[in-house]
């Protein structure tokens, strides 16, 4: 099972989405703009690489996670000098809640 956040691949589609749910059979997404959900088998999904997240623009956020929208809220409004930091809470909360090791696959 992928992660809750953890971009994937639908390869039936080449679509890229976003992990909100579902079982180990059948998993939830969403488009990356929240505008679409659905449900595929998860033998139709691979999680997507960096070089395809970031073409697609997508940055670590999952917007139904409540950690995800503060640590959003805080990096956008922190002073120039507390960026940095509010950056990298934000990444180390991506990593330990919604990052997928490709070992747990
Ligand atoms: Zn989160």
């Amino acid at each position: 099972m992928y992660r809750k956040g953890a971009y994937v691949v639908d390869v039936r589609e080449d679509r890229i989405a976003q992990v909100i749910g579902g079982t180990s059979s059948r998993v939830q997404l969403q488009s990356p703009d929240g505008s679409l959900q659905w449900e595929v088998p998860f033998a139709a999904l691979r999680l997507a690489t960096g070089a395809e997240r970031e073409a697609a623009g997508l940055r670590p956020y999952l917007s139904t996670c409540p950690d995800c929208v503060e640590l959003a809220t805080r990096r956008r409004t922190a002073p120039p000098g507390q960026r940095g930091k509010a950056t990298a809470d934000a990444h180390l909360h991506w990593v330990t809640a919604h990052s997928t090791p490709e070992a747990n696959r």
